[in-house]
């Protein structure tokens, strides 16, 4: 079985925890100089780096939050000037504003080596080609996964997302072996070959795939796998770590969280550790990041960690599949939605009441958005080309803050149903089964 740095990725469970109580408060000591916004949370509960000589300790630091990223917007957590950074990526926040983080090309760096370490578990090597379906650019998938396989040295066809017909002519003519990408892309592609009469084993060499940015499920994967062929393995990151960095193995028995490289705590309600395989909200600490520090985020996902060694050999804590938020984040086709954003722009327009709903479904996983918005009593005496012209300003509005298109729909005043509190406006009807 290959390995790509063997002996990191073997170390015992004991001598992982020394290696990251070191990193950790170094880390810490660091940040406590340099970041103005650290040193405040842990003034704020008076804890010096120094007194931080075990986990227990740790969980004296407060948490970091999506509002803390926001509230800091733009760059006000970075603790490098932009002479160090080397890249910036900008992924979707909330209420509108984005969420931006900077790289050194030590982050590069070791983003890299950790899709390289779990590129390798699976069987991925230099003899691939990946065909990567994931969107460059601001994103984080496109150039992650890019960089990750060319360091193992695979091919990389950088296609990026789109033109369907294109990418199946491609992984016909190229000795494709590996996508990346989201599942339900995968289905669609899937989809298309069946209607092209493309036999995925017989007219192609893909076998392998990288699937994430979106929710799925184990049956979705045992689909996707029966009707192409490809071994499937999951893969989970967020821009705030560095992008997509965690990958299954070969075994397919959970995400292979490099604890050299991030301190993954699961937390119950109570903020108390849950025990091993037991299901709470992930807390993430990132323990060799330089330009944007991560120290006990709370990234929103629920999951569970399993310390026990993998049947690969490795030794680093696993994790199951996300299995729900605790926030009200929406991820439509790969792309974080928050409905504060829709509300936002729905402020915006003077034709509008603040009532609406948004209505999820996935045919075939493939996601699609219904976004209903209640006119208001002005806008009932505007004539159909006045209203055609609204939904039109609306939808475009809609696309611009939310990166995705939206089915946009405005309807009569009191047509949608009142509830009292907030999170009643998703009617989210995927199924993931
Ligand atoms: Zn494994």
């Amino acid at each position: 079985m290959a390995f790509w740095n063997k002996e990191i990725e073997t170390m015992p469970r004991e001598e992982l925890e020394k290696l990251q109580l070191k990193l950790l408060r170094a880390k810490l000591r660091e940040m406590y100089d340099k970041s103005p916004f650290i040193h405040e949370k842990m003034r704020s509960v008076n804890l010096l780096p120094e007194d931080v000589d075990s986990f227990d300790k740790f969980r004296q630091v407060p948490f970091m939050k999506k509002t803390d990223l926001r509230d800091n917007y733009p760059d006000k957590l970075f603790v490098r000037p932009y002479d160090e950074l080397v890249r910036v990526h900008v992924s979707s926040g909330t209420t509108g504003k984005p969420t931006v983080v900077g790289y050194t090309q030590g982050d590069l760096d070791n983003w890299t080596e950790s899709l390289a370490r779990g590129m390798t578990s699976f069987g991925m090597g230099k003899k691939d080609m990946l065909q990567n379906f994931h969107g460059y650019g601001l994103f984080t998938g496109g150039l992650g996964v890019h960089y990750g396989a060319e360091r193992i040295g695979a091919t990389v066809l950088p296609i990026g997302t789109g033109n369907t017909a294109r990418q199946i002519q491609l992984m016909q003519d190229l000795p494709v072996t590996t996508w990346a990408g989201t599942p339900s892309y995968m289905f669609h592609i899937a989809d298309v070959c069946d209607q092209q009469g493309i036999d995925i084993q017989r007219d192609t060499k893909v076998r392998l795939a990288i699937a994430g940015g979106e929710p799925w499920s184990e049956s979705m994967r045992k689909k996707l796998q029966d009707r192409t062929g490809v071994r499937v393995h999951n893969c989970y990151g967020a821009s705030e770590f560095y992008g997509p960095m965690f990958l299954e193995c070969e075994k397919q028995n959970g995400l292979h969280i490099w604890a050299d490289l991030c301190y993954m705590e699961i937390l119950d309600k109570n903020g108390d550790p849950c025990a091993d395989g037991e299901r709470g909200e992930i807390v993430v600490t990132m323990l060799q990041k330089e330009a944007f520090p991560l120290i006990r985020y709370k990234i929103g996902d629920i999951s569970a960690l399993d310390w026990e060694p993998c049947e690969c050999g490795r030794t680093h804590p696993r994790l199951m599949r996300i299995s729900g938020r605790t926030d009200d984040m929406l991820v439509v086709r790969g792309v974080n939605v928050f409905p504060s954003q829709i509300e936002a722009v729905i402020g915006e327009m003077p034709f509008l009441s603040p009532f609406y709903r948004i209505t999820l479904e996935n045919e075939n996983y493939m996601d699609s958005m219904m976004v209903e918005v209640e006119m208001n009593e002005e806008s009932l005496t505007e004539d159909m080309v006045q209203l055609n012209r609204m939904t039109s300003q609306l939808a475009s509005r809609m696309k611009e803050i939310l990166n995705i298109k939206a089915d946009v729909r405005l309807v009569l005043p009191g047509t949608l149903e009142r509830f009292e509190g907030k999170g009643k406006h998703v009617v989210d009807n995927r199924k993931y089964d």
